[in-house]
């Protein structure tokens, strides 16, 4: 019977940032993983054709690029191959008139842009990014540290010290405020306002969902003064990094290797039994990253004293889903609004703030929506070595969208299970982008689509396709993600520890959990 100090189950990326800060610190650490290659939601496959390198969720990795872990590990990561490349143009959306928006680590780039549209916002853009030099380090020291911690009281009595009484008042309202509210505060111009509230969409924020500003500020803002990476040569350079960093300190790494159940002795995790039936002791931890749903619904054996946390854990809401199409292109889109815009990351397409409202409602409403959000990922213009010589792959995510079918909104697809749906509806949204890029379709050379369903199958993590292992609604986040009173990574059973998308600071490539949860077992 193999024996280790900590047992991780669930080799994405929170789980890895787990296993490699222990191993760095001396413990003995395996990582089983249910799927046969590691990465959860961060996998890069040829899904299409030979050659096209496809990101199958995460392709954005300014999260990981930016993240404490990385700089604690990053001398290793970068040693064991971890590449990253950064994208001077930014993210973009087209608007219905034809015209297009974006954000470019060349200031003076983004400021013509918005300029144009009104002086007034491209004067508020530049006051903003000032702002945001001397509030992120509260922001991002708060998302840093534990919730609740002492910690975190220190990053908030720093901020206290250094802006006084009024900037704090500042940071909450940014904190609780809609995208709508905090937007129309300080912008005119509704392309801008539309530009930075797509972000959002990317988590469950529509324009008036409280909570919903501080990602678009944060995405807009960072985004401008530190630009956006990705992978070179795919997302999974920082999974395979990881994983070489593990094993060269002593850690092992088990794919296909479903956890079947948790086993608790004298009350206590004392490691896991495996589909196959072998069991893995684990000393001092076992470190779950996978959802609580599953992990208190189906993996630890149910008990009297513990009914009300595995109610809690069954009531952890879902954010909406997502579908993704991959495309192997002969071209980058023509973008009808520019031919600039080939440079973008990201082009959104969701042109304003109606629109924004009205797929949020679909979709909480179980309907297709007759136009949903698309965010289009233009790789292959930042890292041309994810395709052959000339050609591109094309990461769309299209947001967002219903995990049970119950109609669709404009009445033409009637199935209600996404299996039968998925073909027809990946249609509609590449008709979308056919419309502000045509010819599209003639230069599609192979495709691959996941529904939500397709999601999940993928990854258990990603509950009827929610990309973020659960709401971010201020409901289910900061101290209260995922349950109440366990924000800190314990769990009613002693030695057993969630990381993942669903604890805090939740989901993101920023390896958040899993380094914190980490730093509090190893006590540094
Ligand atoms: C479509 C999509 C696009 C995204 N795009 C971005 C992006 O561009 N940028 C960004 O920052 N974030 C993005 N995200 C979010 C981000 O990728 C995730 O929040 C993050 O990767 C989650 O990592 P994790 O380690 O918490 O869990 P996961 O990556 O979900 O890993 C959990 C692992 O546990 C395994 N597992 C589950 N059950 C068991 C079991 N019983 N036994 C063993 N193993 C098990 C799973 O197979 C999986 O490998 C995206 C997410 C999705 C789905």
């Amino acid at each position: 019977m193999a024996e280790y100090d900590a047992v991780v189950v669930g080799a994405g990326h929170n789980g890895l940032a787990a296993a490699v800060h222990l191993a760095t610190k001396g413990w003995s650490v395996a990582v089983v993983e249910a799927a046969s290659a590691p990465g959860g939601a961060v996998k890069t496959r040829e899904l299409t054709e030979p050659g096209f390198r496809h990101d199958v969720a995460a392709m954005n990795l300014s999260m990981f690029a930016g993240s404490p872990f990385f700089a604690a590990h990053r001398e290793a990561l970068i040693a064991a191959g971890l590449a990253l490349v950064p994208a001077k143009r930014c993210f973009a959306s087209v608007f219905a008139d034809g015209s297009y928006l974006g954000v470019s680590s060349d200031l003076d780039e983004t400021l013509a842009g918005i300029g144009a549209l009104s002086g007034k916002d491209a004067r508020a853009w530049k006051v903003m990014l000032d702002e945001f030099g001397s509030d992120a380090p509260y922001i991002f020291g708060l998302l840093g540290s534990p919730m609740p911690s002492l910690a975190a009281l220190k990053v908030v009595w720093k901020a206290y010290r250094a802006i006084g009484i009024n900037g704090l008042y500042k940071l909450a309202r940014l904190l609780l405020a809609t995208p709508r509210d905090f937007l129309d505060a300080h912008f005119e111009n509704d392309k801008v306002k539309a530009m930075m509230a797509a972000w959002g969409l990317h988590l469950d924020f529509a324009p008036d969902t409280a909570g919903g500003a501080l990602f678009p500020y944060l995405e807009s803002m960072a985004n401008q003064a530190f630009g956006m990476v990705i992978g070179k040569g795919g997302a999974d350079t920082i999974i395979s990094a990881m994983v070489s960093v593990l094993e060269a300190k002593g850690g092992k790494l088990l794919l296909d290797s479903p956890v079947a159940s948790l086993n608790i002795d004298g009350g206590r995790a004392t490691g896991v039994t495996l589909a196959s039936g072998e069991t893995i002791v684990a000393r001092k931890a076992v470190i779950a990253n996978i959802h609580p749903k599953q992990l208190f619904g189906r993996l630890v054996p149910k008990a009297a004293e513990r009914a009300g946390f595995e109610r809690k854990a069954e009531e952890f809401r879902a954010g909406p889903g997502a579908m993704m199409i991959h495309l192997a292109l002969d071209g980058l889109p023509d973008w009808a609004a520019g031919e600039a815009l080939k440079e973008f990351a990201y082009v959104h397409i969701a042109p304003d703030m109606q629109m924004m409202s009205r797929v949020y409602a679909e979709a909480m409403a179980g309907l297709l929506p007759a136009e949903p959000a698309l965010v289009v990922g233009q790789p292959t213009a930042i890292d041309p070595s994810r395709a052959p010589d000339g050609k591109h792959v094309l990461w769309v995510q299209v947001r967002v969208l219903p995990a049970q079918i119950r109609g669709d909104a404009i009445g033409l697809l009637d199935g209600r299970e996404w299996d039968g749906v998925k073909a027809a509806y990946a249609e509609r949204a590449i008709d979308i982008i056919e419309r502000h890029a045509p010819g599209l379709r003639t230069k599609i050379l192979g495709m691959s689509v996941f529904s939500p369903l397709d999601l999940e199958r993928e990854n258990p993590n990603l509950v009827g396709g929610d990309s973020l292992s659960g709401s971010h609604h201020l409901d289910q986040n900061f101290l209260l993600r995922p349950i109440p009173g366990y924000s800190r990574y314990k769990t009613p059973v002693p030695s057993l520890y969630m990381c993942g998308a669903a604890t805090w600071p939740g989901a993101g490539t920023g390896a958040g959990s899993g380094f914190l949860l980490a730093k509090l077992l190893a006590g540094r």
